[in-house]
């Protein structure tokens, strides 16, 4: 991967990458910083045993990216970025995080650190004791805590904008919805669902946690390897990327498919198509599950307001409907709409920079 790095940069023009390495705290991270043409670039930071260097590189790179793109359309002044820690959760430790933390500080506020898979407030706090460059801290702390719920806000309401375009109403209930993975944002979101009379299933791969979702909603469980067996009106991925793929795209039984999970797509421009050729809704990935960056960003600016969030948070209403228009109207598929109205902003805003 080494000789690379530069070539993947290149091609999804990235900005800078920081590898960290501490051998006490056993610290192994990657901050990618894809863009600040808009500003400092905002992105959370996820722990994974990834199954190789190599792999969380292209991990970093892709989802730092995407920040870029979801600032970007959600009409924040952030750049892009995203970090990605190579190690197992379960040895997460103060000092792993400290370490971290004075890393991100040395950025000097390029980079803004918040949560992501794996990743949770408390480690945000650790996180805190050593910069100011984070967000997501808990709100005993003067911060906002968890954004996953208004991400699974932001993907409900995205998800009601999809109905409208499959079936003239927003309405959900008595919709067969598959929530895959209920971690932080899939279990906010299946409290939305049920709320909202839909028949609601669920699959994880973690037992706890699928005990936990079942213990507080009436839902249904189903094995990760039945779940395309099923006929479904809305896929809503919640769990890690790229699971619409060339194996799921020929099994996939559902006119809608929005939910939490970044790069959905395995191949964008491949599978975006193949989703329109099969008369598939998707919901842009970047878009709908804008709702926790929407929330971290208020948080950062340092004047926060719930209430306000969450009226922000219902513009991803309207955003996704503005997508289906221009998708249709120019034969791109969902994703191309989203990402050329974000570049556009990008572009817009570096011109009037460059004429500062
Ligand atoms: P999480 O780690 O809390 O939950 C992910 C869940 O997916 C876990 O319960 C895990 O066991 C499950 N999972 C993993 N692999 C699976 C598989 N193969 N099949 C079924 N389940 C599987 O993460 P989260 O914070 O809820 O985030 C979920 C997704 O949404 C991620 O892709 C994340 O990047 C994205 N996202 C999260 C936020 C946020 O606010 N947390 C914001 C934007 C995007």
């Amino acid at each position: 991967m080494s000789n690379k790095v530069f070539e993947l940069m290149k091609d999804l023009e990235h900005e800078q990458v920081v590898i960290c390495h501490d051998p006490k705290s056993n610290l192994k991270a990657i901050i990618a910083i894809h863009n600040t043409t808009l500003g400092p670039a905002l992105g959370g930071t996820r722990m994974w045993n990834y199954n190789s260097d190599d792999d969380a590189v292209v991990d970093a790179l892709r989802l730092s990216r995407g920040m870029t793109y979801k600032a970007a359309i959600s009409g924040l002044n952030l750049g892009g970025g995203k970090a990605v820690i190579i190690g197992d959760p379960a040895l997460k430790s103060e000092a792993l995080w400290r370490r971290y933390g004075k890393f991100v500080n040395s950025l000097n506020g390029k980079y803004i650190t918040a949560e992501d898979v794996n990743t949770s407030a408390s480690d945000m706090e650790f996180i805190h004791l050593e910069t100011k460059h984070v967000t997501g801290i808990p709100e005993y702390m003067g911060g906002s805590g968890d954004p996953s719920p208004f991400t699974a806000y932001g993907v409900f309401v995205g998800m009601k904008a999809c109905a409208h375009k499959a079936w003239g109403n927003d309405s959900l209930s008595g919709k067969k919805v598959l929530v895959q993975g209920v971690g932080h944002v899939g279990q906010y979101l299946v409290g939305h669902l049920v709320d909202a009379g839909a028949k609601v299933f669920i699959t994880d791969i973690n037992q706890e946690r699928i005990k936990e979702t079942r213990e507080k909603y009436q839902v249904e469980f189903v094995a990760p390897e039945d779940m395309l067996k099923m006929e479904l009106d809305v896929y809503a991925p919640c769990a890690l990327g790229a699971t619409i793929n060339d194996t799921t795209m020929a099994q996939l039984k559902c006119p809608i498919i929005a939910g939490a999970a970044n790069n959905q797509l395995a191949e964008e421009k491949v599978h975006g198509r193949q989703l329109i050729d099969r008369g598939i809704i998707y919901a842009p990935d970047f878009l709908i599950n804008a709702g926790g960056l929407i929330n971290v960003a208020a948080e950062a600016s340092g004047s926060y307001n719930r209430e306000k969030v969450n009226k922000d948070v219902e513009k991803i209403y309207d955003r996704i409907l503005d997508i289906f228009a221009l998708s249709a109207a120019e034969n791109i598929t969902t994703q191309e709409a989203a990402m050329h109205i974000a570049q556009k902003r990008i572009d817009d805003v570096a011109h009037v920079k460059s004429r500062l």
